[in-house]
């Protein structure tokens, strides 16, 4: 055995997403301890970063040590109790991992379905809301890895406050990304990951609940059954003040990368940071539809770092995917569950969000596609996208 050197990718799939060598370097710092001063420190601002990313004043904000799985479970597992009933929309792969963890947690969860490439519809949540009053909340996901969809958020948010429910958001994708204000929207839990408009190493995943939400933890009668990801337990380790215990052994570099991930979206600005994802997104369609593609999503709920377009018709939509990764290096996402070969998932996250990445895309896409025989429109993706970009600013 030797050491692993893997190859040097271009991310375009639905995450991880490029790491900016800011993040791997600040990583290979020096290991210190969990509960060194400094480290504490470290913690403090980690927390107080994350609270300018949510647009959070919430004092139970920091990051699981695990991934967005982790904390999308640790929402649930605190938030509910056996019997408790869950309002779980679902319009694709994540919500359907939501309903899994309500019924894990021996609660009920009510289904409000919407097809695949549709955003959650509000009527139909109003109408779950009004039929079950006895609903603890109301979960859904603002971006859904699976389509490329953006769900109304501060609607579904204010609904679910007008009926006394908790809202739950799974911002994963979200975050970063595209518009998201946990307080001014009203939202109660919501979790997000290291590795989609962060670009930071996969394995993290920051949560938020807000004092309503801690409120619901702190009257739990039952414990909560996952010991790891107790909320109870986890605010005294990352809780303020200098009595910290210990619960857990912190992923001392992995925080490293995190604390610096936030820091390169703070010298942006959040909402830069918006602005830029959706400029570029605007690019690759232009470039997209330019080649004769066609986008899986109506463009008023397109999310800008996922960008779902169909594979034309004849097309071995795998073979295209692994031509893009053996001649280019370049990594692009397959379709999942009912859209599998049907379309391709191409983000553009955080770091990789860039103009070098949409023109790379969009010419490499090109020539492999015309390669493999697909009746697509030579010579005009890249054209289209210059033009854009010359005229339009973000
Ligand atoms: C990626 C993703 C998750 C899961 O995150 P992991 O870090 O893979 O566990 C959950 N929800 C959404 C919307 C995602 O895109």
């Amino acid at each position: 055995m030797q050491s692993f050197h893997p190859p040097q990718r271009t991310l375009m799939g639905p995450g991880p997403s490029d790491v900016d060598p800011r993040i791997l370097q600040a990583m290979s710092r020096p290991t210190i301890g969990h509960l060194d001063p400094r480290f504490i420190d470290l913690m403090d601002e980690i927390k107080a970063l994350l609270q300018l990313a949510f647009k959070t004043s919430n004092q139970l904000t920091l990051p699981v040590s695990a991934p967005g799985s982790a904390g999308m479970e640790a929402v649930f597992v605190n938030l509910l109790q056996r019997g408790d009933k869950a309002i779980v929309c679902q319009n694709g792969v994540f919500g359907g991992r939501m309903k899994e963890n309500v019924e894990r947690c021996g609660a009920i969860a009510v289904m409000v379905q919407d097809d695949w490439g549709k955003p959650v519809d509000l009527n139909k949540a109003d109408t779950a809301l009004r039929e079950h009053p006895d609903a603890k909340l109301l979960a859904f996901v603002h971006a859904e890895t699976s389509t490329g969809v953006c769900s109304d958020t501060r609607g579904l948010a204010a609904l679910a406050r007008a009926h006394d429910c908790l809202s739950v958001v799974d911002a994963v994708t979200s975050l970063g990304g595209v518009a998201l204000e946990v307080d001014q929207w009203g939202v109660d839990a919501v979790y997000s990951g290291s590795q989609k408009c962060l670009s930071c190493v996969p394995g993290l995943s920051p949560v938020s609940f807000s004092d309503r939400a801690v409120q619901c933890i702190r009257n739990r009668t039952e414990k909560v059954q996952s010991w790891f990801l107790d909320m109870n337990l986890i605010m005294d380790y990352w809780g303020s003040g200098t009595r910290r215990s210990y619960h857990h052994t912190a992923p001392v570099n992995a925080l490293y990368g995190l604390h610096e991930a936030l820091v390169i979206l703070e010298e942006e600005g959040l909402e830069n940071a918006w602005a830029r994802h959706l400029h570029h997104h605007k690019a690759l369609v232009v470039g997209l539809e330019a080649m004769g593609l066609a986008m899986l999503v109506e463009e008023a709920f397109r999310l800008p770092q996922l960008n779902a377009v169909r594979v034309p018709t004849g097309v071995d939509e795998a073979l295209i995917r692994a031509a893009l990764l053996r001649d280019y290096s370049l990594e692009i996402g397959s379709g999942l569950g009912t859209l599998a070969g049907k379309v391709w998932r191409i983000g553009l996250m955080g770091h990789a969000c860039n103009r070098r990445n949409v023109l790379l895309c969009l010419s490499a896409l090109e020539d492999t596609l015309l390669a493999a025989g697909a009746d697509i429109h030579a010579g005009r993706a890249l054209k289209a996208a210059h033009a854009f970009y010359a005229l339009k600013h973000p």
